[in-house]
C-alpha cells in the first residue's frame, strides 16, 4: 500500500477531491499527521467515516523501526532505522542553539565511494523514496518529542543521485501545513554531482548547498573523492556560482581534516587561492576515525594552523565541533557494526 507520507498537500488534494472529498479534508488530514503526530485515521476526529475509510484502504501511515538508539553525552541521538524490506539506513537528532536539526540518509549504502567514508563502505542497494525520508523526521520527532527545525541531507548517500525523491521529500517537509522546516533551514550536502547542482539551482528553492570539497587540487581530490574523476573542481565551482546567482545562497565547503593528507598550510594557501572572491564558507570538519581505514584526525595544532591560515586570507571559516564523539559512530558506522 502506498505511504500517506509520499505526497505533497496539492497532491493528496487532487486525490482527495478526485474520490468525491473535499479540498479542505486533505488539509485536516495534514494537520493531525504533521502537526498533531497522529498516525492512526481513527482518531482524526474531524473527518467524516467514509473519508476514514478511504484513508485505511489507500494510505498507510506505518514508520520504519528504531534497530538502534545511541545517545551521546551531548545529547546527540543517532538512530538506525529499519524499512520494511529490512533496509537499514541512519539519522541523527542533533541540539544547538538555534534549535534542533536531524541528519537524513538519501539512500541504502552509496556508490560514490569516498575513501575515507563508512557508508560508502556499502554500495547502494536503493534510493530511498520520499515518505521513507519523511517519516525518519516523524519518528525521530514522535521519538524525543522535540520539533525538528532543521534538516541536513547529509546521511548516507549521495542525494544529488536520488535527485527526483530528494526533491519530492523536501517540497513535503517545507509545507507550511506539514512538518513546516524552512527552505533556509534545509542543507544539502553533495559530493559533486554537478549536472544536478544546476537542475537543482534552475528550481530555485534556495535551499542551503553544501559542496564536500576535501581537497583543493584535483591530484588530491581524485584520490579521496572517485566522483573527482566525472566532475573535476572547476566544473564545480563553475556550477556552484551559478547557484549563487540563481539562489543568493552562500555556499558552503565540508572540508574534512585529515592528518598528512590535506591539512598542510600549502592547502590551506590553495583552498584559499580557489575560493577567493565566492559568496561562500569553509566548514572545517574533524574526522571520526573509522576502523576500516587508516586516516587520522589533524591534531588540533594542525586544524588551528589551517583555520588561522584561512581565516588570514580571507576566508569565511568554521572549525565544526564533533559532536555525539562518545559514542563514536561517524556515519555509515551504526549500519556496518549491526551488518
Ligand atoms: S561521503 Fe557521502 S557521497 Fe561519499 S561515500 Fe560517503 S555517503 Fe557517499
Amino acid at each position: 500500500m502506498d505511504s500517506i507520507f509520499n505526497y505533497t498537500l496539492e497532491e493528496l488534494e487532487i486525490k482527495f477531491t478526485q474520490n468525491n472529498f473535499k479540498k479542505f479534508n486533505a488539509h485536516q488530514v495534514y494537520d493531525w499527521i504533521y502537526k498533531k503526530e497522529t498516525l492512526d485515521y481513527n482518531l482524526m476526529s474531524n473527518i467524516s467515516k467514509d473519508l476514514k475509510q478511504y484513508l485505511k484502504d489507500n494510505y498507510s501511515l506505518s514508520l520504519p523501526k528504531i534497530i538502534i538508539k545511541e545517545i551521546s553525552k551531548d545529547s546527540t541521538v543517532k538512530y538506525l532505522f529499519e524499512f520494511n524490506d529490512n533496509s537499514k539506513v541512519e539519522g541523527v537528532l542533533m541540539h544547538h542553539p538555534y534549535g534542533t536539526s536531524f541528519c537524513v540518509s538519501s539512500q541504502v549504502g552509496c556508490n560514490m565511494g569516498c575513501t575515507f567514508c563508512a557508508s560508502g563502505l556499502k554500495k547502494k542497494t536503493r534510493d530511498l523514496e520520499p515518505y521513507e525520508m519523511v517519516s525518519m523526521i516523524l519518528l525521530s520527532s514522535i521519538d524525543s518529542a522535540e520539533r525538528i527545525s532543521h534538516i541536513v541531507i547529509m546521511g548516507t548517500g549521495e542525494p544529488l543521485d536520488n535527485y527526483d525523491n530528494v526533491v519530492k521529500f523536501i517540497k513535503i517537509i517545507n509545507s507550511p501545513k506539514g512538518l513546516e522546516i524552512g527552505i533556509r533551514h534545509i542543507t544539502l550536502s553533495t559530493s559533486g554531482i554537478v549536472p544536478n547542482i544546476y537542475k537543482l539551482a534552475d528550481l530555485n528553492f534556495g535551499i542551503n548547498l553544501a559542496i564536500s570539497l576535501h581537497a583543493p587540487t584535483n591530484e588530491l581530490r581524485s584520490k579521496l573523492m572517485p566522483i573527482n574523476k566525472a566532475y573535476r573542481i572547476s566544473d564545480i565551482i563553475e556550477a556552484v556560482k551559478y547557484y549563487f546567482e540563481k539562489t543568493g545562497r552562500r555556499i558552503t565547503f565540508e572540508y574534512l581534516l585529515l592528518e598528512g593528507v590535506n591539512d598542510s598550510r600549502l592547502y590551506a594557501d590553495k583552498l584559499a587561492d580557489l575560493l577567493s572572491g565566492l559568496n561562500s564558507y569553509v566548514n572545517l570538519i574533524p574526522y571520526n576515525h573509522v576502523e576500516e581505514f587508516s586516516y587520522k584526525a589533524s591534531t588540533s595544532k594542525s586544524s588551528l594552523d589551517f583555520y588561522d591560515q584561512l581565516k588570514k586570507r580571507g576566508i569565511n571559516v568554521t572549525l565544526r565541533h564533533k559532536m555525539g564523539d562518545d559514542i563514536d559512530a561517524a556515519c555509515g558506522q551504526l549500519r556496518s557494526k549491526v551488518n
